[in-house]
């Protein structure tokens, strides 16, 4: 597959090489968990961004990520946390939707950049257009409604999963394919609720669940599960207000080793 939409140029990062600040960030309750790893700086922004969500009862923060691994689905359902490809491409996805940075999307346009949006019902609000813009490259996909951890069964599976299906297809005009579960809850490692998710997810028309083996935190701070910069990547980043220059450091990091962003949803064939 060649993907030669997705340019890598960019004009320039003025935050990328800042000096490293090592440590973990842990202000966030609602971000999902970072592969434990070794860490690098990619860029250094002010953290301007609102907080990703607003419940911490939900935190799965002691989640971890094996590296590489392969995850069998039921019902149906493939979940993937790094894709297989000989091809030198690396995967951008982009979760909730609370900061909305204009200049992303500017970015996004002048880049050609394919992003995979997981959003959050609750996040967007109502601002389908900028996520429109963001994923023009890729596809918006689902998050849930509310995002709550899909692995408790007082969560309301139906509504949380199914109910974005419907309000995403009316309002972007695609329906997802595509589940991203908040905090990896349930399949970071996979769990015995993994089925009764992916069971609920197949009925309204989910064939893959995405986690992640790369994180981008805040502050530009990446974590890789296992080796870093390796071919297939699934990149995590989160819609915060320092999210374009963490792209364009993202982007520039991975060009140094072969690698340029492609569309996750043309590599998961439904
Ligand atoms: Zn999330």
């Amino acid at each position: 597959m060649i993907l030669t939409r997705a340019a890598v140029a960019v004009a320039s990062v003025a935050a990328l090489g800042a000096g490293a600040v090592l440590g973990h960030v842990s202000g966030s309750a609602a971000a999902e968990p970072a592969p434990a790893a070794a860490q690098q700086i990619v860029a250094s922004a002010s953290p301007t961004a609102k907080p990703t969500a607003t419940a911490s009862e939900d935190s799965y923060a002691g989640s971890t990520l094996v590296p590489d691994s392969v995850q069998k689905g039921s019902n149906g359902i493939n979940v993937v946390s790094k894709i297989t490809t000989k091809n030198p491409v690396f995967f951008i996805t982009i979760d909730d939707g609370w900061g909305q940075p204009k200049s992303a999307t500017a970015y996004v346009a002048s880049a050609h950049l394919p992003v995979t949006s997981f959003l959050t019902n609750a996040a967007v609000q109502g601002n389908w257009s900028f996520f429109k813009k963001m994923s023009a490259y890729d596809a918006v996909q689902n998050h849930t409604m509310t995002h709550k951890a899909l692995s408790k069964d007082s969560t309301d599976r139906q509504y949380e999963i199914c109910g974005a299906q419907a309000r995403y297809a009316a309002k972007i005009g695609t329906k997802p394919w595509i589940l991203r579960p908040p905090y990896g809850a349930g399949f970071m490692p996979r769990r015995s609720t993994a089925a009764a998710i992916e069971k609920t997810a197949a009925s309204c028309g989910i064939t893959h669940i995405a986690l992640w083996n790369v994180t981008v935190d805040k502050n530009g701070k990446m974590a890789f599960a296992g080796k870093s910069f390796q071919k297939g990547d699934i990149v995590l980043l989160h819609f915060e207000g320092d999210l374009t220059a963490n792209l364009k450091a993202l982007v520039k990091a991975y060009a140094k080793h072969g690698l340029k962003p492609a569309s996750l949803s043309q590599y998961l064939a439904r």
